[in-house]
């Protein structure tokens, strides 16, 4: 077993690759098929063109709404649970029920993290006519 590059045009008559066909394949002892390969090559392209359209989408966050979030939290002293469901932060440390604004360090945190995905609260929405 030796994995070097094969040596084209030693082994005469042994294995005659047709033209076009692709050794890059030969992984699994044998040719792709004509077939295999037009799948192959079709999944390629298509997923090429997914990434390109993803980098696009990427660029306009307002494309993308969150609308449930857990996440959990690591603060100085405990571990929170912070969650955004229904249109309504909540989070389970003592500052959020404390404060009673709906916010707490965690969440405003959280919203610097988030950047432009940040959810809004249901209320804070401006409902435009
Ligand atoms: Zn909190």
């Amino acid at each position: 077993m030796h994995g070097g590059p094969t040596t084209e045009g030693r082994e005469e008559g042994t294995r005659i690759m047709r033209p076009g066909a692709l050794s890059v394949f030969r992984t699994t002892n044998r040719c792709l098929s004509e077939e295999e390969v037009k799948g192959v090559t079709a999944m390629n392209s298509s997923l090429i063109g997914k990434i390109e359209k993803a980098r696009r989408y990427a660029a306009e966050p307002e494309r993308a709404e969150i609308r449930s979030l857990h996440v959990r939290f690591r603060g100085d002293h405990d571990v929170y649970d912070v969650r955004f469901e229904g249109g309504t932060w909540t989070c389970t440390c003592h500052s959020f029920e404390a404060l009673g604004v709906g916010t707490c360090s965690h969440i405003m945190a959280l919203e610097r993290l988030l950047g432009p995905l940040t959810p809004h609260p249901a209320g804070q929405i401006e409902q435009t006519v």
